[in-house]
């Protein structure tokens, strides 16, 4: 048999491992200068004078974002049941509710026009998820918020780099965007994620409550003229902060960030022109002239299709070839369903979703030959060759 092609990998260059190298020779292993270096870097290419945080995970994004924005025991957060646990157990992390928000079952992003009907008097804030790298409806999601007085936090963890109207996620009128550089995100340092905002207050909280709770971080705690023996802690803070060895990775995966972006669009573009003739729903596509970071190539099987998605996978894998699920919504994993009393049918949309929902195998390090592969087995195992 062929070898056995994973659902995702990393794409890790030369110039990664000489930066990571460079660090171990330096021996900076902590934050320090290339945890800056990336963090400008990463300003930079959002562009519109954001502010750019590295932290050792987007989990730990969302909460320190949550957190700066103020939100506390007994809060309600709106957010959409279709994503990966991270984005409502912060949530939890600070005593508050998720309130879950049906999604438009064409995107698999929340759907704006049930947003309103979940807002109560606890609501602080609403966190839109760009599932699979499309964006979500922003300026519904702005505007609703604006009218209530609520905040905006993206979770762009699929997100680097999606475009919505032609403006860069993380460039939009919200509060703050957090992004994910997970090993198998767009782009990889092992672990780690970047808190984004424009809000100096947000921004500072956070750079405070990633490390300690302490008034000045390491780096500046060895270089600065004060003695190097002296913090002060004015909050119990976390421990978040991103190490050099994973901004080195960062700094040279963010260059090819755009370069990436591209390969995996017309690799889905491929996909999408050898898949249309099966009983398969394909990807929603971004607008015209939008872009789509597709971390996640997210199929449907139709009700014709000869097999399940459960049995679809399983005889792919015995193909030698990994798929995956995104998501199993939140709603009936046993935390949620049981803290909450949350039945499948009532995000209805969510979990039709999940049902038919497989993602194939998509990212930079596979080969045309590789891709081709999948799309002849796809094609074998919904019986048509
Ligand atoms: C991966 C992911 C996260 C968490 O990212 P980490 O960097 O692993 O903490 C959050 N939200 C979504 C939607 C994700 O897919």
């Amino acid at each position: 048999m062929e070898k056995f092609l994973p659902y995702a990998l990393p794409d890790i260059g030369e110039e990664e491992i000489q930066e990571v190298l460079d660090s171990l020779h330096s021996g900076w292993l902590t934050t320090g200068p290339k945890t800056k270096r990336f963090e400008q870097d990463f300003a930079e290419f959002i562009g519109e004078g954001a502010q750019a945080i590295a932290v050792n995970s987007a989990t730990a994004g969302l909460h320190l974002a949550l957190e700066a924005l103020g939100v506390g025991p007994g809060d309600e957060v709106i957010t959409t049941p279709y994503t990966f646990t991270s984005t409502a157990e912060v949530v939890r992390y600070l005593g508050a509710d998720p309130v879950f928000v049906d999604i438009d079952p064409n995107t698999f992003n929340i759907d704006p026009s049930l947003i309103e009907a979940a807002i109560t008097e606890k609501t602080k804030v609403i966190v839109p998820v760009h599932f699979a790298g499309l964006s979500c409806d922003m300026d519904e999601i702005i505007r609703i918020a604006r009218k209530h007085n609520l905040k905006v936090m993206e979770d762009a963890a699929h997100a680097l780099p999606t475009t919505y109207k032609g403006k860069l996620i993380g460039t939009l009128d919200t509060d703050v965007t957090v992004y994910s550089f997970y090993a198998t995100k767009t782009i990889a340092t092992g672990e780690g994620g970047m808190i984004v905002t424009r809000d100096e207050a947000v921004a500072n909280r956070c750079r405070v409550m990633r490390l300690h709770g302490i008034s000045r971080d390491a780096f500046d705690r060895y270089t600065s003229t004060k003695p190097a023996w002296h913090y002060e802690v004015v909050a119990p803070g976390f421990k978040y902060n991103m190490g050099d060895l994973n901004a080195s990775l960062g700094i040279h995966q963010l260059r090819k960030a755009w370069a990436f972006q591209e390969k995996r669009d017309q690799m889905a573009n491929r996909y999408d022109e050898a898949l249309a003739d099966l009983p398969v729903i394909l990807p929603p596509k971004a607008r015209q002239g939008d872009y789509h970071a597709h971390h996640v190539y997210a199929l449907r099987l139709t009700e014709d299709a000869p097999i399940g998605r459960d049995e679809f996978i399983a005889e792919m894998s015995n193909r030698g070839i990994g798929c995956s699920v995104h998501f199993i919504p939140l709603h009936i994993h046993p935390y949620y369903r049981d803290t909450y009393q949350l039945k499948p049918e009532d995000y209805p949309k969510a979990y039709q979703a999940y049902e038919k929902e497989v993602s194939l195998p998509l990212y930079t390090k596979m080969t045309e030959e590789d891709i081709e592969r999948v799309i002849k087995n796809v094609r074998e195992v919904l019986g048509k060759v």
